[in-house]
């Protein structure tokens, strides 16, 4: 697979050099040459594939020049080995859960097969590759797990201290081997700060092979579409064809590989970016003028995110042409206060808990129903998250509903490892060197 910069058509790198630097120099973002199609009697039968079937059909299809068939089978085995299940509602609502990953939520599939994919590009007796990592929570929990022992990597995650849950510092900070944990005297932004700061010395790039294992890897945005397949084959199964799929979005990665998915020809009616307060999108969606702002804080806080930094590769799969896109793509975006209640909502009529990122996904495909009274489809909505992982949300009687995972109880009788640090480059910059 040949890739080209989203700023610029003609550059055209192999996949191994677009995974090792994540972003071409041109700031665009990779983007596939050329977009394969699935065979159309693979579709139509899709449903008797598991889901390690399907996952090795698309990934090879895209990475079949990259890697060896046996290799690759192998890679998509180890990375994807869990479940993604769908869970039926009601008649026509369906929930996909992507959450019975190691760290509980949907960027453990993103994580797993990029630490895969870069441990298989490692030669033996290469230089260690330091990634760095800066993470809000869910993030950094998942590079964590899905690097943790993989030969000849090592992984450095900066966290803004007090500023992630209990279960999310204990996934970052217990794990010992390859993993360092750095807890940061500041915010995100700083995290996220020091690691720029870090690709743009001199020195370090020198001294040390650092690689950033942050949402825009194309390695994260692959193994994304294997599970929106994984959905229409669960789906035919029980004879339906028609689907539309809630995506509760902040980067935007997750929906824009149910685009790359659908390209690759999976038939999908329409996709909904459903948001919280951080509306960019769906404003521009609504008036055609596309403009960042800071993000603000939520309750789904993995999506606050003013500036979603995979909207480049959605315009670039359509041309830049947004009466195209909005066939295809609807938005809708929701307070607390809204997801609060839908959170009540869903557990009353449900019976179901879920997180605050899903029931905004939730909510979106409610109101994409009923503005759509009169066709019939299969509304799937993406739970990204395990309710778990943000228990100071629930009301106490849902909160006291959420079955808590046997993993989360071992991790709570483990050691904490952190590095104090204050946001200071040299000190962040020494560590590197000399540990
Ligand atoms: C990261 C994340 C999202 C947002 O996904 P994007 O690919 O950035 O749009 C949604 N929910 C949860 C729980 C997440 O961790």
């Amino acid at each position: 697979m040949k890739l080209y910069s989203t700023n610029n058509h003609h550059l055209s790198v192999a996949f191994p050099e677009a995974v090792f630097n994540s972003m071409p120099l041109d700031k665009g973002l990779y983007m596939p040459e050329h977009i394969p199609s699935l065979e159309q009697d693979f579709i139509q039968n899709i449903g008797q594939y598991s889901l390690a079937e399907i996952a090795f059909k698309v990934a090879s299809a895209l990475l079949k020049e990259a890697i060896p068939a046996p290799e690759l089978r192998h890679l998509v085995q180890e990375a994807i080995n869990f479940d993604a299940p769908l869970n039926r509602l009601d008649k026509n609502t369906y929930v996909l859960e992507l959450f019975h990953g190691p760290s509980l939520a949907f960027k453990d599939f993103g994580a797993r097969f990029m630490s895969r994919i870069m441990a298989y590009f490692l030669k033996d007796g290469e230089e260690v590759l330091d990634v760095l990592v800066a993470t809000s929570g869910d993030t950094g929990g998942a590079v964590a797990l899905g690097f943790l022992g993989v030969p000849n990597t090592r992984v450095t995650i900066l966290y803004p201290k007090g500023k992630v849950s209990e279960i999310q510092e204990l996934q970052l900070c217990s794990n010992g081997q390859n993993i360092y944990a750095l807890e940061i005297d500041g915010t995100f932004d700083d995290c996220q700060h020091m690691v720029k700061q870090a690709f743009a010395d001199e020195e370090l790039k020198e001294k040390r092979r650092l690689t950033s294992a942050n949402s825009i890897n194309i390695s994260r945005l692959i193994p994304q579409t294997f599970y929106y397949f994984y959905a229409y084959a669960q789906l035919q199964k029980q004879g339906k064809d028609k689907v539309v799929f809630s995506v509760p979005s902040g980067n935007f990665g997750n929906i824009a590989a149910g685009l790359l998915a659908q390209k690759m020809g999976l038939p999908v009616k329409q996709f909904i970016a459903a948001t919280n307060a951080n509306d960019t999108v769906p404003r521009f969606l609504e008036s055609g003028i596309y403009q960042t702002r800071p993000s603000v804080q939520t309750y789904a806080n993995a999506m606050d995110v003013g500036a979603p930094s995979n909207w480049v590769r959605i315009m670039d799969l359509f041309n830049q042409d947004r009466e195209q896109l909005l066939e295809k793509v609807s938005g809708y975006t929701y307070n607390d206060e809204q997801t609060l209640q839908a959170i009540t909502d869903i557990y009353t009529r449900y019976h179901y808990v879920a997180c605050p990122h899903t029931a905004i996904a939730w909510l979106a495909l409610e109101k994409y129903s009923s503005e759509h009274p009169d066709e019939a489809f299969a509304g799937v909505f993406l739970s990204t998250a395990h309710p778990c992982k943000f228990p100071d949300v629930f009301p106490q009687d849902i909160a006291a509903a959420i079955e808590v995972p046997p993993q989360v109880e071992e991790l709570r009788s483990k050691a904490k490892h952190a590095l104090a640090m204050e946001t200071d480059f040299e000190a962040f910059k020494t560590y590197l060197l000399n540990r």
